[in-house]
């Protein structure tokens, strides 16, 4: 997989929707690299930087979690430098965790989430660990050039949903903010969805990045959720 070019400091490596790998961003401050999502697995984190390597983009200093889901954080073990997360990603995570000592819960995972069972082949072992640094209400970094402002959002996707603002290169990173929630049956809580929707009118950027699809431009991304709000 080929990193992507978004803006000066901004690439990706686009989402895969074989084993539901959701898109992995990178901003590169003269000082931090910071990764966003730290993928669905070792193989992945380790795809994410022999497509930086090849870049000539160091591997990050730091990875931000935007939310517990397994194919964004089941590569947390295998990073480079710290994460960080919200609180309540790493009380998700510490019950999954737990769960994960049964055997038949792994296997009750891989029997219900084809993505999962296609990620996880063979021998490969899943690892849940928690973040290196945890906040509650926002967070901002000082990359060298460029900052990233990492804040909790409500939002209809998960409770512990984090949104992060590259203000200098006008970007919005969302994860899957905007969607249903998955463990809820599907369940689209439309007063939290319109919030949402206030929130990213409210912020000056102009590309919006979710986890699984092509970046798209604000105006577009409000577009569809308007069009799904009403
Ligand atoms: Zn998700």
């Amino acid at each position: 997989m080929e990193i992507k070019k978004l803006t000066n400091r901004i690439f990706y490596i686009p989402h895969h929707p074989e084993t539901d790998r959701p898109l992995l961003a990178y901003i590169k401050g003269d000082k931090i690299a910071l990764a966003i999502d730290a993928g669905n697995s070792a193989a992945h984190v380790d795809e994410f930087y022999q497509a930086l390597e090849v870049e000539g983009l160091k591997k990050p200093d730091v990875t931000i979690i935007t939310h517990w889901h397994w194919d964004h954080t089941f590569g947390m073990h295998h990073i480079n430098g710290i994460s960080i997360a919200h609180h309540k990603t790493n009380e998700f995570l510490e019950k999954e965790k737990n769960k994960l000592s049964d055997n038949s819960y792994i296997k009750s995972m891989k029997k219900n989430n084809k993505y999962l069972n296609r990620e996880y082949v063979n021998d490969r072992k899943i690892v849940i660990t928690q973040s290196d640094v945890q906040f509650e209400k926002k967070i901002t970094l000082n990359l060298g050039g460029t900052t990233a402002q990492i804040f909790h959002a409500e939002a209809p996707h998960s409770e512990d949903t984090v949104l992060i603002y590259i203000p200098e290169e006008k970007v919005l990173f969302l994860g899957d903010s905007t969607s249903e929630d998955f463990f809820n049956d599907g369940y689209m809580d439309m007063d939290k969805l319109r919030k949402l929707i206030n929130l990213i009118e409210s912020i000056d950027c102009q590309y919006c990045i979710l986890g699984h699809t092509e970046p798209l431009s604000k105006c577009d991304l409000l577009v569809y959720l308007k069009s799904i709000s009403n």
